[in-house]
């Protein structure tokens, strides 16, 4: 480790230090609650509050490098893993969970869920979870976000009888565009500026997302935004 590593923990235990461990919101998964503009108009934060959400992983190499950061900066997000991925890599999503985050479902295989059998979008909600509570060795927390939001009324129906919150998001990074850093940021505090607070949707699979995020905290930090975790009750 060089010198900008210690100068980064350094950094880490005076942010700690100084109260900026996440406020949490807690969401009532009791009724099927769903949460995120985007779909729902429902809002959950208050002003000037951003929580941090990343899908798609978890990713050798990528993850690993955001929970760097995350854990450098003293905030907690929330993770939808893909299940058939966190087969792959188990000691990844153990990983995010033992850091403290919301580790949460994007279904199994991220197929579109409008596209399947009503027995067969069940199975892979339910699958999704098992793979994570093998994984994790407990359940994770019960909250759910549909692969590009593309929800059905049958697994609606499911995660409200399951005790399932499902959340999708308040503002769109698309980190997936594949633009630079710079074009990105700009973009994400355009529309979080607009609205005042939200949920951000970032991808943990992205090496984009993992080059960026540094200069989204920090610009966040810079901007009065707090960084806030959604947990269940
Ligand atoms: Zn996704």
């Amino acid at each position: 480790m060089g010198l900008s590593g210690f100068a980064g923990q350094a950094g880490a235990a005076a942010r700690c230090e100084a109260g900026a461990v996440a406020r949490k919101v807690v969401i009532d998964d009791r009724h099927g609650e769903r949460y995120g503009d985007l779909r729902y108009g429902r809002r959950l934060l208050a002003d000037k509050e951003v929580a941090l959400t990343f899908d798609d992983g978890p990713r050798p190499g990528t993850t690993p490098a955001i929970l760097a950061t995350l854990r450098e900066h003293c905030v907690r997000a929330t993770f939808f893993m893909i299940g058939q991925r966190v087969d792959a890599h188990p000691e990844i999503a153990r990983q995010v969970l033992e850091d403290g985050h919301t580790v949460g479902s994007h279904s199994w295989s991220h197929q579109l869920m409008p596209s399947l059998a009503p027995a067969d979008q069940v199975a892979d909600f339910d699958r999704g979870f098992a793979s994570l509570e093998k994984a994790l060795g407990q359940r994770p927390a019960p909250v759910f976000r549909f692969p590009q939001f593309k929800d059905t009324a049958v697994l609606l129906d499911h995660a409200r009888a399951r005790g399932v919150a499902v959340i999708s998001t308040d503002i769109s990074s698309e980190d997936w565009r594949g633009d630079a850093p710079d074009v990105t940021l700009a973009r994400i505090f355009s529309r979080l500026d607009a609205r005042g607070s939200g949920i951000l949707i970032l991808h943990d699979a992205q090496a984009n997302t993992a080059k960026l995020l540094p200069a989204l905290l920090e610009g966040l930090r810079a901007r009065g935004y707090h960084v806030v975790q959604i947990v269940a009750r």
